[in-house]
């Protein structure tokens, strides 16, 4: 089999501390907030460049979102990616997760020769974990969701993803191409190449596609291809914790303490 060819599709967020929604628009506030990259999608890298320094072959990151996004992704690029794709264009503005992952499988179909697509399993803003799913939709291909280890089979054409379980472990096999979804924390990703980082940051270095470039259909793409309608916001109410401060001997503090666990756990 040729070289593999893994894409991994990355996403920048608002740090989680800096999320808030428009209460106008029901939309994310991006403007103006300190941003890095889903963390989820960091293990889905690791993962994609520890199969590449196994088996070879090359891995490519591709995200869809504004131009500032560029930075972010040269900084994954200087982990020991090889290439970046940002799916950038106003058209673009508004999409839900069906036209989100219409855009994203028609930058994955551009590239053409893909073998797996790796995601995080959930976005940090979103957090739907609606795209690793839609994109093997899009793609017709196989999905192995939510793996913390993946082996590959190169001479069969298959891989094998590895999926946690309560109390165990399941193994699956699908044959490429695949996309793959990788839960939070399954692997601790390696720091920046300070080798190749002059190089992640030259100018140019990210490759912008618009929606031409794509040759994708404006009914699937941004707020044309999104039917998602967000209705109404509510904050969920937070809870005053409950309190209450023990006097007397440390004898007496322990029984009014037994006095209350009685009274508060259930029988
Ligand atoms: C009505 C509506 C309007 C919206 N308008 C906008 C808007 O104008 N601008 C905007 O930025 N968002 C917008 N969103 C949010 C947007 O739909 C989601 O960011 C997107 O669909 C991804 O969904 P998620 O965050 O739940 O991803 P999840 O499914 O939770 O993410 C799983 C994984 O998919 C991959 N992934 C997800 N998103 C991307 C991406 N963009 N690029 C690369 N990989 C990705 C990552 O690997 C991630 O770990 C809108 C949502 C709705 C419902």
């Amino acid at each position: 089999m040729p070289d593999l060819h893994m894409v991994v599709c990355v996403k920048v967020v608002p740090k989680s501390e800096e999320i808030r929604v428009d209460p106008e628009t029901m939309h994310l506030i991006r403007e103006g907030v300190r941003s890095e990259i889903n963390p989820p999608d960091m293990n889905a890298l690791e993962m994609a460049l520890d199969l590449k320094d196994r088996h070879g072959g090359r891995v490519s990151l591709l995200s869809m979102g504004p131009p500032p996004f560029e930075t972010y992704l040269q900084a994954a690029l200087a982990m020991g990616a090889d290439h970046v794709y940002l799916l950038s264009d106003r058209a673009f503005a508004g999409a839900d997760t069906l036209a989100t992952t219409y855009t994203l499988a028609q930058g994955i179909r551009k590239l053409g020769d893909v073998d797996i697509v790796f995601c995080g399993e959930e976005s940090a803003d979103g957090a739907t974990g609606q795209v690793p799913s839609g994109l093997a939709e899009w793609l017709n291909v196989g999905q192995l969701t939510l793996l913390t280890n993946i082996e590959m089979d190169l001479k069969r054409g298959v891989a094998r993803g590895h999926r946690e379980l309560k109390g165990g472990y399941e193994i699956l096999e699908v044959p490429l191409p695949v996309v793959v979804s990788v839960t939070t924390a399954c692997n601790e990703p390696r720091f920046m190449d300070y080798r190749i980082k002059p190089w992640a940051f030259e100018a140019g270095r990210v490759t912008v596609w618009t929606a031409g470039d794509l040759d994708a259909d404006e009914n699937h793409i941004g707020f044309n291809g999104s039917p998602t309608v967000v209705s109404s916001l509510a904050e969920a109410p937070s809870r005053e914790r409950k309190k209450q401060f023990l006097e007397g001997s440390p004898a007496e503090i322990a029984q009014l303490l037994l006095n209350v666990f009685r009274e508060d756990l259930p029988q």
